[in-house]
């Protein structure tokens, strides 16, 4: 494919999605102009719609049926967790209005980590709401250049980076961010990419409080040169995997929420208790345990 026919494909993604935005929703539109970009091949997949659904309490998935997006919500503003990638963000702002929440209401915008199906579309959701977007020190300088740098495992395949968000507010591992009175502490969980970044919060339904966590991608995926022993880009990549698995295996549990959902089973948890086969299907304590089991073999692997 000539460079100018990419060239155009890629104005026609994004004049189709910035229309939908302002329309306030045409987001069939922007899937089949999704469809046509040759730097986002799986476009198509990740851009299928997902009904937003209540998971527990304030807690709320808003993303689409392959990218997760989670908002958790207070009368006192929001905060939104992921951004998707950029061709998803009309159908993510559609999600939020459908639940009967306002863009403009979210506060605070965190990422799992800053590849562009995850943050793809964090600039456009930061421009419409003026929320802040708060990320560590590695995943701030990938958002605000709007590209990753050669420690990405991912470095040499990636098609593109997350479109430059204007401002990021730094925060370090463990800090506590406050929106009203949700409290998200943020765990980096560095592998993956060297900014991985978990959150945990609490997400309370009557009298019950359930420990959340929104756990990073933990898969070994890289670029075929990369080699996860004796990097010389990334010498920290084992060692870090490591601690993120000790991590996740420690963190108090009962829901786990990841950037792709079938890594936690959201949507079989959903239609299970949509059926009426397990009314608490999101409730798993063994959940994050397994999840970073499953992670370490297969990076072994
Ligand atoms: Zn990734």
């Amino acid at each position: 494919m000539t460079g100018l026919l990419r060239g155009r494909r890629r104005r026609l993604a994004w004049v189709a999605v910035t229309a939908s935005i302002a329309a306030g929703g045409g987001w069939v539109h922007a899937e089949s102009e999704a469809a046509a970009s040759d730097e986002c091949p799986r476009c198509a997949e990740w851009t299928v719609s997902q009904k937003p659904f209540r998971v527990y309490g304030n807690t709320y998935y808003v993303g689409t049926r392959e990218l997760g997006a989670i908002l958790i919500t207070s009368d006192a503003g929001h905060v939104l967790i992921d951004g998707a990638v950029r061709e998803a963000t009309p159908q993510l702002i559609g999600n939020i209005r459908a639940l009967g929440f306002k863009v403009e209401d979210i506060h605070l915008i965190l990422n799992s980590h800053a590849h562009f199906d995850h943050a793809g579309g964090i600039a456009a959701i930061q421009r419409l709401s003026g929320a802040e977007v708060a990320a560590g020190p590695s995943s701030a300088k990938v958002l605000t250049q709007g590209r990753s740098g050669p420690d990405d495992p991912q470095f040499a395949s990636l098609l593109r980076g997350p479109d430059p968000v204007a401002h990021v507010r730094v925060i370090s591992d463990g800090e506590v961010l406050a929106v009203g009175k949700l409290r998200f502490t943020a765990h980096f969980t560095p592998g993956h990419t060297v900014g991985g970044t978990s959150g945990t919060w609490m997400s309370c339904e009557l009298s019950r409080c359930v420990s959340s966590v929104y756990a990073d991608s933990l898969s070994a995926v890289s670029a075929p040169a990369f080699r996860f022993t004796d990097n010389t880009t990334y010498p920290s990549v084992l060692a870090d995997f490591a601690r993120s698995f000790t991590i996740l295996n420690s963190l108090p549990c009962d829901i786990l929420l990841t950037p792709h959902p079938e890594a936690s089973d959201a949507l079989v948890r959903l239609r299970r208790r949509a059926d009426g086969f397990d009314p608490s299907a999101f409730i798993d304590p063994g959940a994050c345990r397994s999840y970073a089991e499953r992670s370490r073999s297969g990076l072994e692997e």
